[in-house]
């Protein structure tokens, strides 16, 4: 018998209502839900948790006692992957791009210690530092170190492979079940398996996702997977994406980035991350502001987790030094 699933978290997560975001945002109030996937507690949590159910369940099925995955070294998936494996009793190796502590402290690399490394080290993984590669470079060091072990499970960068992305087929089942009138699910778009198991269990017009820079052509990335997950997928053009958060770069947190995250915390104690759900929410703002997210429809922010990933960003100490003292 095969294992398709490994529990890792407690299902279904909550769905909490918005409404000073909302308003925030200039939407009604009752219009704005917030759908907290950040809450799967494994290792700290995120939607990566999901994806692992699936991609470590398979990775068990052929006997592996290793698992060995790429991600930028802020990586909340190569943390989730790190807690995944210490909870199936296996070992994790993180296969990161650059030099251990190297130059990797520049805003743009994502590449400062603290953070997700710190967790990682705790959680016991050990990492691989690639040198100077590009993202292929990186996967094929990846693949290079699996082959070189006796019983070694190549997770795929972010855990998106059609296996991984089925966790969010499930997840969009689960967030239909609690919303059923659901116009739009706002999700940010990293290795693409979040957005495109999504699609697969919601359909193209439900779910808009707000690409972070992660990979370089989102809508063939989103469309492939989704591809391997349904009979009839979507035409690649009828995917909601918006490329319009992305800046100057994946790891460098924009105004609009900063902005939104302020204003989740300040209208609902709800933290961000400068990577991806900063730019989600960012985006978020955008198509209110642009009409293609309306008032008086029923749209949920999908928060994905990502906390750990605000302690090792740069810029995040030099904007929030601490509160404002009372004068
Ligand atoms: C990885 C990640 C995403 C993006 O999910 P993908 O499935 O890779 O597109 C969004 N938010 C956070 C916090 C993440 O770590």
């Amino acid at each position: 018998m095969t294992i398709s699933r490994l529990p890792l978290a407690d299902w279904p997560t909550p769905v909490e209502p918005a409404p000073r975001l909302a308003r925030a945002l200039g939407l009604e109030p009752d219009d704005l839900w917030i759908k907290r996937d950040d809450l799967t507690g494994l290792g700290g949590g995120g939607n990566k948790i999901r994806k692992l159910e699936h991609t470590v369940a398979q990775a068990l099925a052929a006997g592996a006692d290793t698992l060995v995955t790429t991600g930028a070294p802020q990586s909340n998936h190569a943390r989730l992957t790190a807690a995944a494996a210490a909870r199936a009793g296996l070992s994790a190796v993180l296969v990161f791009p650059g030099e251990p502590g190297g130059s990797g402290g520049a805003e743009g690399s994502g590449g400062s210690g603290g953070g997700n490394l710190v967790l990682d080290g705790l959680l016991g993984a050990r990492a691989v530092w690639a040198g100077d590669v590009d993202q292929d470079g990186l996967a094929a060091a990846a693949a290079r170190l699996a082959a070189s072990l006796p019983a070694a499970a190549l997770i795929p960068f972010g855990g998106s492979s059609v296996v991984g992305a089925r966790g969010y087929v499930e997840g969009g089942h689960e967030l239909l079940g609690q919303v059923p009138d659901l116009d739009t699910v706002v999700v940010a778009l990293g290795s693409g398996g979040t957005m495109a198991g999504l699609v697969a269990a919601l359909g193209p017009d439900k779910v808009l996702g707000v690409h972070t820079g992660a990979v370089d052509d989102p809508r063939t990335v989103v469309s492939d997977l989704v591809s391997g997950l349904t009979e009839l997928p979507p035409d690649p053009g009828a995917l909601r994406i918006r490329d319009d958060q992305v800046g100057p770069g994946y790891a460098v947190q924009t105004d609009a980035v900063a902005t939104a995250m302020e204003t989740a915390a300040r209208t609902e104690g709800i933290v961000l991350d400068p990577v991806y759900t900063g730019r989600a929410l960012a985006g978020l703002a955008a198509a209110v502001a642009d009409g293609t997210v309306r008032r008086n429809r029923r749209t949920v922010f999908l928060h994905t987790g990502g906390l750990p990933g605000l302690f090792g960003h740069p810029s995040v100490a030099r904007r929030w030094p601490g509160p404002q003292v009372l004068t």
